[in-house]
């Protein structure tokens, strides 16, 4: 099996103006150093991330879209494309956020546009999915997932769907608190890669990354790591203070 690299991604949200981003990525550098046997992504908000490119300068350092529009341009008032994110140095885009779905109405089929645009304009593709509390309370988690994943890389080539990164936020752990168990996070991991077995074959699967997200925080990042299947982190809340993000990115 290839060894899989970590991924420990920031997720900033509406947060952070360009001198606060600037100040954070210096710091976080200054005090982890380059990156070698990890890889450290920060999605500032589309206003910084001119700025957060020039300030990355070491190794192991990757910046990400938190969003993005797939057509190439046109008539789309408020929108960004990926030619737009790559002029801009991203290396990474992240799609179907659960705010993304719940708050601004992204379906399936917009999130399954934006996975082939973010491959045909040279962007690695954060993949999200996740169950809200009550499909979880009706025993539907790995249905409703099951479905997501599908719907999303309908059309993707074998090697496309190789690379994606895919990231289980549990809807009901985002920004709440609540964290997956490590036990809970790992069976949902373990069946989103059996599920891209079924839909490609081993090889891909056994390639993939799947970061877990939702609410991970220094006290929890441990044991989620230590999960064979988790692959790394999407965090919100904890990555917005250097010190917290920093225990984060030196998980054990
Ligand atoms: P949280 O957010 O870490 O604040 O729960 C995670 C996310 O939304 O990606």
């Amino acid at each position: 099996m290839d060894k899989r690299i970590s991924l420990i991604a920031a997720n900033w949200k509406m947060h952070k103006t360009i001198g606060e981003t600037v100040s954070f990525i210096e710091t976080l550098q200054k005090e982890v150093g380059p990156c070698t046997d990890r890889e450290v992504m920060i999605a500032p908000p589309y206003t910084a991330l001119d700025a957060a490119r020039k300030a990355m300068t070491m190794e192991g350092y990757k910046l990400a879209a938190q969003n993005f529009h797939w057509e190439e341009k046109g008539a789309y008032t408020g929108e960004i494309s990926g030619p737009m994110l790559k002029d801009l140095g991203c290396d990474c885009v992240i799609l179907g956020h659960s705010e993304r779905r719940h708050l601004f109405g992204e379906t399936d089929e917009m999130i399954q546009k934006k996975l082939a645009a973010a491959f045909k304009f040279g962007l690695l593709p954060i993949l999200c999915v996740g169950e809200v509390l009550e499909e979880r309370e009706a025993g539907r988690t790995l249905e409703v997932i099951g479905t997501q994943l599908e719907r999303a890389v309908q059309g993707l080539s074998r090697e496309e769907s190789g690379k994606i990164v895919i990231a289980y936020e549990p809807v009901w752990a985002i920004g709440t608190g609540k964290t997956a168990t490590p036990g809970q996070a790992q069976e949902v991991h373990l069946a989103i890669r059996q599920h891209i077995a079924a839909l490609f074959d081993k090889e891909v699967a056994n390639r993939l990354r799947i970061l877990y997200g939702g609410s991970v925080k220094p006290d929890n990042v441990d044991a989620l790591m230590a999960q064979p299947d988790i692959d790394g982190l999407l965090v919100g809340g904890a990555s917005l203070e250097v010190s917290s993000f920093k225990r984060i990115v030196q998980y054990q």
